[in-house]
């Protein structure tokens, strides 16, 4: 090895240092490109809330912060370097990175296919370790990422790759429960919340073919709700509308993080009908059993995709042209950017632009 090889490959990234601190340019190594490595020259990497989240410490239970942490897992760029063994990959090529780059490959949920439950903790792609651990994982606001070939998602796509960044955790949030229930042509489908993750998920239910509902508290949110495709909106406050609607749909998908009471939702789906959730309100929900019961309805939690799954989400949505909406930033903006999307003034996810970071 070369002393260069020893010293791992030098990255250029922004990392905070405490639940208060600003963004700062932080300067580490990733390790060397080894056989079944890719290295990624990072172009754009999506904001996603649970950055927001963790880097503020706001999970303390769920998922502690480590600092200096570099956040970001909706990472998309170019592979610059691969390793012997690699297959997958040339270079030149588009490829992304989402929440997970490594699980331990052997247990239950790894050979099924559903790394994200991997039972002995997958490796996430920041605030967490590699499977040794020990060795801290930095994210995508950083220009480099070195990963195993089996954990990077391959990228169809000639044109800018902004837009694809956010299908890497908000396009398989949302994409994997669709797909569990069959969403499809003829379906009535409510989305709730028009946000980063419901703005995805009126995008891929329409492209699958389904007549979509955008269930929302902010009427201004009509016209960008029906630019994205949806077929009807309805203020989810309008106790009038949402009881004409009891009984009518097939699947709703709730995108909401803040406290809201599930009831309401479930009284629409008709018989069989499955509501899944994907956004954690900070408090415990009041919840009656009956209006499951009644109904024969399903309500469930989905966790992100596996590498599966997440291949075929974003093949389908190179083959239905799905990208996500986005503002693109430079690094310095990032506090920002953080600033706006807890306020939900953002359409619909902020980028960061890591190609000049
Ligand atoms: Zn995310
Ligand atoms: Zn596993």
């Amino acid at each position: 090895m070369t002393a260069a090889a020893t010293q791992g490959i030098s990255t250029r990234g922004f990392a905070t240092n405490s639940p208060e601190a600003k963004f700062e340019p932080f300067n580490f190594v990733r390790r060397e490109v080894g056989p079944n490595d890719v290295l990624i020259d990072i172009e754009y990497c999506g904001i996603c809330h649970s950055d927001i989240h963790q880097a503020k410490n706001e999970w303390p239970d769920l998922m502690p912060a480590t600092y200096p942490m570099v956040p970001g897992h909706e990472i998309i760029g170019r592979v610059s370097q691969v390793g012997d063994n690699v297959t997958k990959f040339k270079v030149g090529d588009a490829a992304g990175i989402g929440c997970f780059v490594d699980s331990c490959r052997t247990c239950g949920a790894c050979t099924s296919g559903i790394e994200q439950y991997c039972m002995n903790l997958a490796a996430y792609t920041y605030n967490g370790t590699e499977m040794d651990r020990v060795t801290p994982t930095y994210g995508g606001y950083s220009d480099k990422y070195v990963i195993d070939e089996n954990y990077a998602l391959k990228v169809d796509v000639d044109g800018d790759l902004a837009g694809v960044a956010p299908l890497l955790c908000a396009g398989i949030t949302t994409y994997s429960p669709l797909k569990r229930f069959n969403v499809g042509p003829g379906q009535k489908v409510g989305i709730v919340g028009l946000g980063g993750l419901g703005h995805m998920g009126v995008k891929l239910a329409k492209a699958m073919g389904a007549d979509v509902t955008v269930f929302s508290t902010s009427p201004g949110k009509e016209a960008d709700a029906r630019k994205l495709g949806a077929d009807n909106f309805v203020i989810s406050k309008d106790a009038e509308a949402m009881g004409a609607l009891r009984n009518s749909f097939n699947f709703i998908l709730d995108t909401v993080s803040a406290a809201h009471d599930l009831m309401p939702y479930v009284g629409l789906l008709g018989y069989g009908g499955a509501m899944v959730v994907v956004g954690v309100p900070p408090e415990p929900s009041m919840f009656h059993q009956g209006s499951l019961i009644m109904g024969n309805r399903i309500l469930a939690g989905s966790l992100i995709g596996g590498i599966h799954e997440t291949q075929e989400m974003l093949d389908f949505c190179a083959k239905h042209n799905v990208t996500a909406d986005v503002e693109v930033i430079t690094p310095d903006r990032i506090e920002e950017a953080y600033d706006r999307t807890i306020k939900s003034d953002v359409r619909y996810r902020f980028v960061v632009d890591m190609k000049h970071a």
